[in-house]
């Protein structure tokens, strides 16, 4: 039996005799099939053919992501602290280098991640790190394509994972769509680790938000509204989107404010 990997979105199956028929998260209407179809690979085949590139980004923070490009192309976030490391998001290629490395640096004390684009091989990673929790909304459990003891489900709207790390529901691109705020970050100014809940855009000076990426279906102006209220309460200066190039150095709660304006007047309701 072999958890096999869908090589178009990452995402690992539990273990069977042959692959699965289908990918259940590609034939969501928020990813997609490759005209090539559907194929798929194993983690052994995957760590023979890739290996992780990291890059530390500021003392604290160090992306993690495949080398070359797999599947969605996302990089992780190792987030330490003194009270213990995070792993933000998690990406499909995992192997002795990258176990070797982070456990040199502490090891994990939990894994978070945003949505279930990027729950890839999350099981592997718990168990590299002696069976860590892995904290998912529970509002997407449906997504869950390799249960596991590790995963705990939340519920509400924030999850005090650490001292000054918080996983803070804001829906969107998913119903539980999360991202993480490290108070600590920013040399004390606050990091906010925004996946594509809140994605960076190419030209790193504004956010977007969107239900699809790939089929390009936009959130409601009620959506936006809500991940703008979600966020009010926390303070924070740079912004960790989810490729090793979509960061927003300083300024990002301004940001933020001002990419929802700019949003909310493209699809015709700010100020009504
Ligand atoms: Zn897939
Ligand atoms: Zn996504």
């Amino acid at each position: 039996m072999l958890a096999f990997i869908c090589t178009a979105c990452g995402t690992q199956y539990a273990p069977s005799e042959t692959p699965p028929p289908h990918c259940t998260i590609c034939e969501d209407d928020r990813q997609y099939v490759p005209p090539r179809g559907q194929t798929w690979t194993t983690l052994e085949a995957l760590a023979a053919s890739h290996f992780n590139a990291c890059r530390q980004y500021e003392p604290g923070i160090i992306g993690i992501g495949a080398e070359p490009h797999f599947a969605i192309g996302q990089r992780a976030l190792l987030v330490c602290t003194p009270h213990g490391n995070v792993l933000w998001d998690t990406i499909a290629m995992l192997d002795a280098a990258t176990v070797t490395l982070i456990r040199a640096l502490g090891g994990l004390a939990a894994i978070g991640i945003s949505h279930p684009h990027f729950y890839t091989t999350m099981v592997e990673w718990s168990r590299a790190f002696g069976n860590v929790p892995i904290h998912l909304h529970a509002a997407d459990r449906a997504w869950i394509m390799r249960p596991d003891p590790a995963i705990k489900l939340w519920d509400g709207e924030t999850l005090a994972l650490l001292p000054d790390v918080t996983l803070i529901r804001c829906g969107g691109h998913f119903p539980g769509g999360t991202v993480l705020h490290w108070a600590k970050g920013a040399g004390g100014h606050g990091v906010l680790c925004s996946s594509d809940i809140c994605t960076v855009t190419m030209d790193r000076k504004f956010l977007s938000f969107m239900h699809s990426y790939p089929n390009l279906i936009p959130l409601s102006a009620e959506q936006v509204t809500g991940i703008a209220a979600a966020l009010e309460p926390f303070a924070f200066a740079t912004i960790y989107g989810h490729y090793f190039d979509r960061v927003i150095p300083t300024g990002g709660k301004h940001v933020l404010k001002i990419s929802v304006e700019r949003y909310l007047k493209a699809i015709g309701t700010y100020g009504s």
